[in-house]
């Protein structure tokens, strides 16, 4: 369900059109879902709402962009069963007078905006109804590319507690009081500048969710894959056979599960070894 502050709806800011934030568009049919990017209250496709499941809120000047890529095949039929749950919070309606302005100038000037942390600490009260204030039972994270890089084991903490809160930036960013003030852990998806943090979460919440126990129909392959032990996952094949005069490795096609267990991890250790010099020092350090 999106979250708003009690805002009369005619407090929407009339003709109020930042760069970065065009008026909210009519609603627009994604599939089964119908969203709207109004300050009315939604519920993202989670017809049914276990109780305890696990939650993600979101706080972002665009609700619209959720639940996304979320929305689709297993994260989206886990979320429509209620196995997960996703709150978007929107910030607009938390601004600043007639335009319920988010943003402002850098202090110390410089290029773009920043948002602004009474703002910003508006929507993560708001954010925090109801979530337990242990940050290990519920993180707090801005998404940033100046954060700890997110990672598998990211993934596990997050999936182990009971939900998180992530905070998409725009612009040049966020004050950096509210961040101090309210223990909010920053979080990049990699060594790289986006215009938002929305895509960034997506990415987080897909790994996270995956992770859930009944999110994705064989559990067993989260075990196996890349990244949780400390190798790459080996190459895979599928019918045909042959295929445009290649051939599937033949072991794969020999029925001994031995030797195709040691085909797998050979090929993970070639693969680790010449792709991830950093993974394979800490394999064989972990061997050791
Ligand atoms: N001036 C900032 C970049 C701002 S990009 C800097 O140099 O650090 C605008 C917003 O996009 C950020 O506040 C953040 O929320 C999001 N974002 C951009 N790249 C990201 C990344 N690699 N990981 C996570 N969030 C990112």
């Amino acid at each position: 369900m999106t979250q708003t502050p009690d805002t009369p709806k005619d407090a929407t800011p009339e003709g109020a059109t930042p760069v970065d934030a065009p008026p909210a568009p009519p609603r627009k049919s994604h599939g089964r879902l119908t969203i709207s990017a109004s300050l009315q209250p939604r519920d993202l496709m989670a017809p049914q709402r276990v109780k305890g499941a696990w939650c993600a809120r979101i706080i972002t000047l665009f609700p619209e962009a959720f639940p996304g890529v979320l929305g689709l095949s297993l994260t989206g039929k886990a979320l429509a069963m209620g196995l997960w749950s996703l709150d978007t919070i929107d910030l607009r309606p938390f601004g600043e007078g007639k335009h319920r302005n988010v943003d402002d100038t850098p202090a110390g000037g410089g290029a773009g905006m920043v948002l602004r942390a009474d703002v910003v600490a508006r929507a993560l009260t708001q954010a925090g109804q109801g979530a337990p204030a242990d940050r290990a039972r519920w993180p707090v994270v801005f998404l940033s590319p100046r954060g700890r890089p997110f990672s598998q084991e990211t993934a596990r903490r997050w999936a182990a507690a009971d939900g998180v809160t992530l905070l998409c930036g725009r612009f040049e960013g966020v004050d950096q009081r509210v961040i101090d003030a309210y223990g909010i852990e920053e979080v990049s998806l990699g060594d790289f500048v986006m215009t938002g943090g929305e895509i960034a979460a997506q990415a987080m919440i897909d790994a996270t969710v995956r992770l859930i126990p009944g999110v994705l129909g064989n559990h067993a392959s989260t075990e196996e894959e890349s990244f949780s032990g400390t190798l790459l996952e080996h190459p895979q094949y599928t019918r045909p056979p042959v295929w445009e005069g290649r051939e599937i490795p033949p072991v794969l096609l020999s029925g001994n599960h031995a030797e195709i267990a040691k085909w797998r991890q050979s090929e993970a250790e070639r693969l680790t070894a010449e792709r991830r010099p950093d993974l394979w020092a800490r394999h064989l350090a972990g061997k050791g």
